[in-house]
């Protein structure tokens, strides 16, 4: 203990020393115990001539909890200059991975968590270190055939194979590598969390036509023998990783276009006709790659054919979401902003209040209580059922505003029903099949002023409120009676009148940009012949074939288009006829096996979706393709042209 003090004391010799915490093992009344012993006169004596102050809360009880004792023997001791910045202290109610338990405290607007001593839970100090002695060595596993990453505490692993047997045995025998590896350090591959993703190279163009570029069956990995699950997409740090175009529209929608437009809520107001074409000109680039059609495919038609509302609108949405959420500005009159939700700035409530957490189930309640939340019709209800012994007492129901959302009449109702056992002084079980509103109230750093309202209250029922969650449409008759009255309330219920949440002005922001961009496509002097086959814009569309964005946009391999763009002195096919798209898809005798019947105008656009939708189609489009790319080079060959 002497060594121990003497070696702090060195270090804080010129007070450096702001934060000091640790298990000293010494025993004090003033931090709990009972007794002082000759290790808590050190620490005191230290405590003292170092100018620290102790942060612990006995009141929290203690920080070390075993079977067979319990005690305070961790510290947090601050010096006194920080005294100002310290906020508060707090013993966090989680698994920690030893006897200890995780301490965490505000200093400033940070929110630091200490953690146990043995095992490493994600977010301690110990991390790092943890990461530098034991981890980094799994890195030097990588060679030639196997891609190891590690970001954080998880691990990546990228294994190339050229057919389906290989992949499932080269993976399943490193990770048998990789578990060994591991077991020397004593830590294991949860298998249960591990996923699998199965990417298709194209480099078979010939099986991807014949339809054969998925794998007859999904391989199967093991860990252990235990095998993981294998999924179509996994959301890893971010963007969600999958396959096709959808991961370069998801790779534009959550990199590409952000830092286009950063800072879009401050000048994205108005634009010139100028600024809007420069705006053009750039996601442009991003455009024609992602979608590899033709240089000269009008812009207007590419964002119609990804999906990809024009730059300036989406900037134009960034400002009034800014006005109006952040602003509480009242000039676009779809919502008074009295009537909104905002944003609170967490860092400053009460830690006590941030972390809530009930018990699944309060022994020897007095009432059983099911609450539900549920939306028909765009109408919002929400209801609350009391049972006591199984035999129903009280039930209540609301009618929410149609701008909130089912999640807010969830929260709502076991807000209510834990209102209604704190003024009755009862002790109540809340049964809600809403996980997310459980969670939300566990949630430290929840935004919204609604929920923290929510939790200010909740937080007053702790201790007479047990709350736990119930599958729901699973035939618990509690549940099964709140489903049926919620469904009653969102006609008839007592209205209740919550703010609307962000959620709605996300909603409302979304239809804003696909009127003005619907707008804009209709004004467009460009892309005639796309528009007669989409005539209205959606954010969900993908062309993502490119025969089929050639055929549509007409900007493809046909003479017509070599023609327009002076590459050619002819528009006529090889046959005499007019080598535009639709000669090709309808007429021309050299695509004869692969024509489609020409759809009437007015059908043009279900025609179109149902070929996107259609890998028959879609391959029959790029046959058509091939042979007017190839008539192309004949014909420039020949020289006719
Ligand atoms: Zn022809």
């Amino acid at each position: 203990m002497d060594n121990l003090i003497s070696e702090i004391s060195h270090i804080g010799l010129n007070g450096s020393l702001d934060l000091l915490v640790g298990d000293f093992n010494a025993r004090s009344p003033i931090w709990g115990y009972g007794f002082e012993d000759r290790r808590g006169q050190i620490m005191l004596e230290f405590i003292a001539s170092n100018n620290f102050s102790i942060c612990n809360r006995t009141d929290l009880g203690p920080t070390f909890v075993c079977e067979r004792a319990q005690g305070y023997p961790d510290l947090s001791l601050l010096s006194i200059a920080l005294q100002d910045l310290f906020d508060s202290w707090w013993i966090l109610n989680k698994d920690s991975l030893s006897d200890h338990r995780t301490v965490t405290y505000c200093i400033g607007t940070d929110m630091v968590s200490v953690g146990a001593c043995q095992g490493c839970p994600q977010g301690s100090v110990l991390a790092p270190h943890i990461w530098n002695f034991y981890f980094n060595d799994v890195l030097l596993l990588n060679n030639d055939r196997y891609f190891l990453q590690a970001y954080a505490d998880d691990l990546a692993l990228v294994v190339p194979a050229s057919s389906r047997k290989v992949l499932e045995e080269s993976v399943s025998s490193f990770l048998d590598i990789l578990k060994s590896f591991l077991k020397e350090l004593n830590l294991q591959i949860a298998s249960e969390k591990t996923l699998a993703v199965v990417f298709r190279g194209n480099q078979n163009k010939n099986r991807q036509k014949r339809g054969l570029a998925s794998l007859k069956r999904s391989p199967i990995f093991k860990i252990g023998g235990r095998t993981i699950r294998t999924v179509d997409s996994l959301k890893y740090l971010g963007p969600n990783w999958g396959t096709g175009v959808s991961l370069l529209k998801h790779w534009y929608l959550s990199v590409i276009q952000p830092s286009l437009l950063y800072g879009a809520a401050v000048w994205g107001g108005s634009f010139t006709q100028k600024q809007i074409n420069i705006l053009h000109s750039i996601q442009r680039v991003a455009l024609v790659k992602i979608s590899k059609s033709f240089r000269t495919c009008p812009t207007n038609a590419l964002n119609v054919f990804l999906g990809l509302p024009p730059l300036h609108v989406v900037a134009n949405s960034l400002f009034i979401k800014f006005k109006i959420w952040n602003a509480r500005c009242d000039d676009y009159d779809f919502i008074n902003t009295n009537n909104l939700d905002f944003y609170i700035k967490v860092n400053n409530l009460d830690l006590n209040f941030r972390l809530i957490e009930f018990p699944i189930n309060i022994p020897n309640a007095d009432f059983d209580v099911y609450t539900d939340g549920s939306g028909i019709d765009g109408n919002i209800g929400a209801s609350v059922c009391i049972f006591k012994n199984n035999i129903l007492v009280n039930s209540f129901k609301f009618k929410l505003n149609n701008y909130n959302s089912v999640f807010q009449a969830e929260l709502a109702a076991i807000n209510f029903a834990a209102g209604w056992a704190l003024e009755n002084s009862y002790k109540i079980n809340i049964f809600t099949d809403s996980y997310s509103s459980i969670e939300v109230l566990k949630k430290v750093n929840t935004k919204s002023n609604y929920i923290n309202v929510i939790k200010n209250n909740m937080f007053r029922a702790i201790g007479s409120v047990g709350l736990s969650w119930v599958k729901a449409h699973a035939g618990i008759p509690g549940n099964e009676l709140a489903d049926q009255l919620t469904k009653e309330a969102t006609i008839d219920g007592n209205l209740l009148s919550l703010p609307a949440p962000y959620s709605y002005l996300k909603k409302f922001i979304h239809s804003y940009v696909i009127d003005k961009w619907q707008r804009h496509w209709g004004d467009s002097n460009s892309g005639v012949r796309v528009r007669e086959f989409v005539p209205f814009v959606d954010s969900t569309l993908l062309t993502h074939n490119r025969a089929l964005l050639f055929f549509i946009s007409g900007h493809g391999p046909f003479p017509a288009y070599l023609f327009r763009f002076k590459f050619f002195n002819s528009p006529n096919c090889i046959c005499g006829g007019l080598g535009d798209p639709d000669h090709y898809a309808f007429d021309c005798s050299h695509t004869s096996d692969y024509h489609f019947t020409r759809p009437a105008v007015c059908n043009k656009p279900a025609w179109f979706k149902s070929i996107l939708n259609n890998p028959n189609a879609l391959l029959r489009m790029e046959r058509i393709c091939s042979i007017a790319r190839k008539i192309c080079d004949d014909l420039k060959s020949l020289d006719l042209v």
